[in-house]
């Protein structure tokens, strides 16, 4: 038996997002069937929304509803240090720690031959470009501690240094193979005071 069409394109959407086999898109999909309406309605708006007032920051990569960031147009933050991210959620979790008060880049991805993310599937040109600025004296890089968070930073750190810039990798209480996106403040924060020359 074949599944009514708008339970059949459901669940093709749902299949669309990562991790999500015939199965679980299935379940969520008759799990919508039998939401409220206005939980529903209120979904397909947060869907659409997302895509038509969200817009990547023309500076720093991170996501934002006005171009510059918010972040960016904040005259009172330190314009020595820029701290390098792969996605715009690292940015949120440095941010709720609430110590970190330079600047930011966010890559918007890492390298991966594997599945061939090279330097110009990221925003690396456009944080060499906010380099030229001699305001920055510092570049941190907080790319996830996982063999391709490690080649990115050694990629980068190798394009930065020559600039005379100073690049630093956060200290690894992290554990190997952690996001960013799941330390706690007090290890963030650790791993920010703590953080190495490279
Ligand atoms: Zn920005």
């Amino acid at each position: 038996m074949q599944y009514p069409e708008p339970v059949a394109k459901l669940i093709d959407s749902y299949m669309k997002l990562p991790g999500i086999g015939v199965k679980t898109a299935s379940r969520l999909a008759f799990f919508t069937l039998d939401m409220r309406d206005e939980d529903v309605n209120a979904f397909a708006k947060s869907l659409i929304s997302v895509k038509r007032d969200l817009h990547y920051c023309s500076i720093c990569g991170n996501i934002t509803e006005e171009d510059p960031c918010e972040i960016c147009r904040d005259k009172t933050r330190d314009r020595s240090t820029i701290l390098v991210v792969e996605e715009p959620k690292d940015v949120m979790a440095m941010e709720k720690m609430r110590e970190y008060k330079g600047l930011y880049h966010v890559l918007n991805g890492v390298l991966s031959p594997m599945e061939g993310t090279g330097p110009d599937d990221l925003t690396i040109a456009a944080l060499i470009q906010r380099l030229h600025d001699e305001t920055v004296k510092e570049v941190i890089i907080a790319t996830n501690a996982t063999t391709e968070g490690e080649a990115t930073a050694m990629y980068l750190s190798r394009l930065i240094k020559p600039a005379g810039i100073k690049v630093t990798r956060l200290a690894h209480g992290l554990a190997v193979g952690s996001d960013i996106e799941y330390a706690d403040e007090v290890t963030l924060l650790k791993a920010v005071e703590g953080r190495r020359e490279i």
